[in-house]
């Protein structure tokens, strides 16, 4: 079977679906932004996510991944070197001056969001804020690719030449993916590629596009709890992510609040700007 063969497309009712898990999933990040303050554990920020999944009735894919251990949590809290797949911990106090990144899933109906940010805890280094925004920018640069007739080449080439242009480094061992009924599915968008080349983009297909940058190299590893993914030189590092449908309209990004709004944004994106930037193309 070709690869293009095991992408699902979803259907109306299905992208209805996922648009209710993303804005549990907008919820669940924005109260885990609001406990990323000074003196605060990773796992109360983990837990602030928790609280919004219970009330809502909802589960994490994240939960019970295989690995070292299963991973303990409904979201990755992975701060300042880590990258990505951080586990909260009570051991973990924020302090001033960290950025955290928090990656959220939410599985509601047995459909999946996944979205991510990077925020600053208290006062941040300005060299801190350029690689969030650059990140932050990045996502919205693969997101406007994603359209009908374009390919993933496309949306991962966007995302290399704004955040390399920059002179920041994205890895190359972690991808975005497409989305569904699991969390990851067919096929895969690394954060690198050739534009024209990879999957040609049609209605219904949906990815969770994910720029992971790094400001000093592109090599990371895994740290002894078998789950973090640190940079391998130990700078700073930042992850943003949205879950996003391709429609014949556009693309329609399902990860955010119910007032069209990013959950959180550094760059000050709002839903009324992210709609006119989508409806301008490019
Ligand atoms: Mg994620
Ligand atoms: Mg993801």
């Amino acid at each position: 079977m070709s690869w293009d063969r095991q992408i699902s497309i979803k259907s109306k009712d299905e992208l209805n679906l996922m648009r209710d898990a993303g804005i549990i999933n907008a919820e669940a990040l924005k109260a885990a932004a609001e406990a990323c303050v000074p003196g605060a554990t990773t796992y109360d920020v983990n837990a602030a996510a928790e609280e919004v999944h219970h009330r809502y009735g909802v589960t994490s894919p994240f939960r019970g991944v295989p690995g070292p251990i299963p991973f303990p949590a409904n979201t990755c809290t992975s701060v300042n070197h880590i990258l990505v797949h951080g586990i909260p911990s009570k051991k973990h106090v924020l302090k001033e001056g960290d950025i955290i990144s928090v990656d959220c899933g939410t599985t509601l109906k047995g459909y999946v969001a996944d979205s991510a940010f990077t925020i600053g805890v208290g006062k941040i280094s300005d060299a801190a804020r350029k690689l969030l925004e650059v990140t932050e920018n990045s996502l919205y640069e693969g997101i406007q690719r994603m359209r009908v007739g374009y390919h993933t080449g496309d949306v991962s080439a966007a995302i290399q030449a704004y955040a390399e242009g920059r002179g920041y480094f994205l890895t190359k061992q972690y991808t975005g993916h497409g989305v569904g009924r699991k969390m990851w599915e067919a096929p895969q968008v690394p954060n690198y590629g050739i534009a024209g080349q990879g999957v040609r983009l049609k209605a219904g297909i949906v990815i969770a596009i994910e720029p992971m940058v790094l400001i000093g190299t592109e090599k990371t590893k895994v740290l002894s709890d078998g789950w973090a993914v640190a940079a391998a030189d130990n700078s700073l590092t930042a992850h943003y992510e949205h879950t996003i449908a391709v429609t014949e309209d556009g693309p329609r990004v399902l990860t955010l609040l119910s007032d069209g709004n990013p959950p959180v944004s550094v760059i000050g994106m709002s839903g009324d700007r992210l709609s006119q930037e989508l409806a301008k193309g490019l």
